[in-house]
């Protein structure tokens, strides 16, 4: 097995160039991250790529930290992310049958990628893992409140401005039983 390290350029892997053993990559530098993320510290990757025939199964971690504004309070706050991913990539062309790509398809477990052409690049590999293992949404905490609609205020470090029976809404209630 092979090791190695990414240094000041990125890695393109052609299909041809993986022994039969393996190839481990590990990625210790942030070139391969989205440049329109805002990263917080760490940025690592490890991949292990195997031959299967004309596919190579992709097995990696991804250990990163991004600053996003949180979807209800709208705060900055640093999501961490600690992420396994495994997926398989194809050769172009007709190595497998239609009959066994049906059957391929139906393992759920495993994603297949069909490659444009025999090489591997490792950042785009590397940046849709990421993106997939992203939240929909990003809410710095699964208790927070959010801002009011109607003052704005911070509702995780600030009192509501509004008027009590506005921020209430069991006051509704009440008056429907009167
Ligand atoms: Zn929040
Ligand atoms: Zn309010």
């Amino acid at each position: 097995m092979e090791k190695i390290f990414f240094g000041a350029e990125l890695v393109k892997i052609d299909f041809y160039e993986i022994p039969d053993s393996g190839l481990f990559l590990s990625v210790d530098d942030a070139q391969w991250l989205p440049p329109d993320l805002e990263r917080a510290g760490r940025a690592e990757a490890s991949l292990l790529l195997k031959k299967r025939g004309q596919r190579i199964a992709v097995t990696g971690k991804l250990a990163v930290a991004f600053v996003f504004v949180c979807d209800r309070c709208l705060e900055k706050f640093t999501l961490p992310l600690d992420s396994d991913f495994s997926i398989e990539l194809e050769l172009p062309g007709d190595a497998v049958s239609e009959q066994e790509k049906d059957h391929f398809c139906h393992d759920a477990e495993m994603d297949i990628d069909i490659l444009h052409d025999t090489e591997i690049n490792i950042a785009d590999l590397l940046q849709q893992q990421l993106y997939l293992a992203l939240p929909m949404k990003k809410i710095c905490n699964e208790k927070c409140r959010g801002i009011c609609a109607n003052c704005g205020a911070n509702l995780n470090n600030d009192k509501c401005r509004c008027a009590p029976d506005r921020s209430n809404p069991f006051s509704v209630l009440t008056k429907l039983k009167i």
